[in-house]
């Protein structure tokens, strides 16, 4: 094999699929965790209608296997290297894509969780445009007032009637005066719940917006990029604009390397660096390094 794909989503799928067209043998593992799985359509993707995170992929796994892709349902915990490249699963490889993503961690607010993908979301890019004009609540996350405030002041654009709730944070002058400014509403209260799309504050006050959107922190799913010795900086695994890591033959892509990539733009990534994969193979072909 030539390439192994570790991660079947969007930046996976389509790093295999660009890979798959050049003729390059490959084998994708994938243990079915997309980062979108709770939503219940994908946006903001264009030339597709709002499907479902599942549909999306299992359209892509179509398109993949028609191009001599291999898909195995599988986590890879290891990769091993020696003098030819890799050895992932048992599978020898010259090059390992990582296209593992991310995992959210969420506000720790009782009901958030519960909630996750549908009432309870977090990008106003991927779901503000079905909100829009209504009551929603940002919910902040708590020690991180900056960010709250930031993506209270962003989502202030698709609605006139945002609250932010900073969960506890208190703000200073200047930020209460940019959300003044941009018609936000603040509570610096705790959150007793999110009973969606219902959000009870400790005195008992509950608001009743459309939609609740949270801060979050990302975290890589997969620890292998570390593991190969691949320099990982705040959350991403580092990458030039080829995918290359740090390590000779190891590329990441997608949200692996660039986390607030949306999903087109991950699998955009993908496929560019895909092409470079491509062309590193062929100085390899060549008789040449990496
Ligand atoms: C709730 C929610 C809703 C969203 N909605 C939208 C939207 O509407 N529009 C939009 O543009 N973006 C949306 N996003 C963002 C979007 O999900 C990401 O941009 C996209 O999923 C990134 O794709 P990816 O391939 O980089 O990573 P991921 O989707 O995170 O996929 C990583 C894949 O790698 C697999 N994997 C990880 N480790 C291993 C391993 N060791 N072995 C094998 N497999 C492994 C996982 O199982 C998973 O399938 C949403 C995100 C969330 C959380």
């Amino acid at each position: 094999m030539d390439v192994a794909v570790i991660g079947g989503s969007l930046a996976g799928l389509q790093a295999a699929l660009t890979l798959g067209r050049a003729r390059r043998r490959v084998v994708l593992f994938d243990d079915g965790q997309p980062r979108n799985r709770a939503a219940e359509h994908v946006h903001n993707y264009l030339g597709a209608e709002d499907p479902a995170p599942g549909e999306l992929l299992a359209a892509g796994r179509r398109q993949v296997a028609a191009y001599g892709v291999e898909i195995r349902d599988a986590r890879v915990d290891d990769v091993t290297v020696n003098d030819a490249g890799f050895v992932v699963d048992g599978v020898p490889v010259r090059a390992v894509v990582l296209a593992t993503g991310l995992w959210d961690e969420l506000p720790d607010v009782p009901g958030v969780a519960e909630g996750w993908g549908r009432s309870v979301v977090a990008c106003p890019h991927c779901h503000g445009w079905e909100v829009r004009d209504q009551p929603l609540v940002q919910l902040g996350m708590r020690g991180a007032p900056d960010r709250s405030v930031a993506r209270a002041l962003l989502l202030s654009r698709w609605s006139s009637d945002v609250v932010l709730c900073t969960d506890g944070d208190a703000l200073t002058d200047a930020q209460l005066e940019r959300l003044s400014v941009a018609g936000v509403k603040v509570r610096t209260e705790r959150v007793a719940e999110v009973s969606a799309p219902r959000v009870v504050l400790e005195s008992g006050e509950v608001l009743a917006p459309e939609r609740v959107f949270v801060v979050v922190r990302q975290h890589q799913q997969s620890d292998l990029a570390e593991r190969l010795g691949c320099q990982v900086a705040d959350g991403a695994v580092v990458a030039d604009e080829g995918g290359r890591t740090t390590v000779p033959g190891v590329y990441a892509v997608g949200t692996t390397a660039a986390p607030a990539l949306l999903a087109i733009g991950a699998a955009g990534h993908a496929s560019t660096a895909a092409v470079a994969v491509h062309n590193d193979l062929l100085e390899l072909d060549l008789g040449g390094g990496w």
